[in-house]
């Protein structure tokens, strides 16, 4: 039985069988078998709790730059965010929702002369997809910015960013079961013109060093504690290291490519080779951070 059948989705847009690939910067994986598209945020809840309802904890979906699915697809409904991306500035703080680009908030801080989001300029994800990994880079990360979360637990619920954990990749919200819907930033006021220099700058060094050019999911594991993953498996000689259609990139160690035609079962043994030759090379255990998804 399609499981749209016992899905009340009160008009809300959706789709059968759909192709994951496509909404993932991997650009690999199977089908979903239902795709939601809440246009507002009270779609956005009705659809993550009509399928809390009949039994599915839902996949919640940002931009799908730190997860594949599953080539075999998945039962549980996806239910995308990105059709919540309102960005609004008050003095020094910003408010966004879950679905919008981690970039276009940037910017939006930039245009207004705040400070403080440079960092998260060149992360591609959305802010809900930022605050659940407490995506980080260039020394910065989203727990140092952020002033509060408003979630959907059961009921909407804002809570100030303090009450809340942000590890390394690790947060309160990581274990699932949570519903970001928006975040509050606080910013501080400076140069705007030193600000998009800063911006321009970190963008430069993220081309020059990273695989920009072909799809993947960014860094695939975990920095371990001193040292870094990229290190250690080209350390490990495992630069270019290829299984079907994904490899070691061979411009950035910690990334895995897909070279055309790279699947979800290439990507996971190679996850797996990569670790088992890493460990043996160096007795260090790479964690993934890419998530991938199976049911
Ligand atoms: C080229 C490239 C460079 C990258 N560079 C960096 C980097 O410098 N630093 C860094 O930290 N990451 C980096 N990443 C990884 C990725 O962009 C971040 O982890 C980002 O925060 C993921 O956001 P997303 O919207 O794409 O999340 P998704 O991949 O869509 O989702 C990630 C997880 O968050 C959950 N999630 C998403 N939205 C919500 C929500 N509203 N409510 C509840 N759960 C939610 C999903 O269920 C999933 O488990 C990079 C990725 C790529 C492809």
């Amino acid at each position: 039985m399609p499981i749209t059948t016992s899905l009340t989705l009160r008009g809300i847009p959706y789709t059968e069988n759909e192709d994951t690939s496509a909404h993932v910067s991997m650009k690999a994986g199977g089908k979903a078998a239902v795709f939601i598209t809440p246009r507002n945020l009270t779609e956005l809840i009705h659809a993550y709790s009509a399928s809390r309802m009949c039994g599915k904890i839902p996949i919640v979906l940002g931009n799908g730059t730190n997860t594949v699915f599953s080539d075999g697809g998945v039962v549980r409904p996806v239910v995308s965010t990105l059709g919540l991306a309102n960005i609004s500035v008050d003095g020094e703080y910003i408010a966004a929702d879950c679905g919008a680009k981690l970039s276009a908030v940037a910017m939006a801080a930039a245009n207004a002369g705040l400070t403080g989001l440079e960092f998260a300029h060149g992360i591609p994800g959305t802010v809900g997809g930022a605050v659940f990994m407490n995506a980080g880079a260039y020394g910065g990360e989203i727990k140092d910015v952020l002033e509060s979360v408003t979630y959907f637990d059961g009921e909407i619920v804002t809570k100030p960013a303090g009450e809340l954990y942000f590890g390394y990749r690790e947060t309160t919200f990581s274990k699932g079961g949570q519903l970001i819907l928006s975040a509050v930033f606080k910013l501080k006021k400076g140069n705007e013109a030193e600000i998009k220099a800063k911006m321009k700058e970190l963008a430069a060094a993220r081309r020059e060093k990273q695989p920009l050019e072909l799809p993947s999911a960014g860094s695939v594991f975990k920095r371990p504690v001193g040292s870094f993953a990229g290190k250690l498996i080209e350390d490990a000689g495992l630069k270019g290291l290829t299984v079907g259609g994904m490899q070691v990139s061979v411009k950035h160690a910690g990334f895995i490519v897909n070279i055309g035609g790279g699947t979800e079962t290439d990507f996971e043994n190679l996850v797996k080779e990569v670790q088992k030759r890493v460990k043996e090379n160096s007795g260090v255990e790479l964690t993934p951070e890419v998530r991938i998804i199976k049911d």
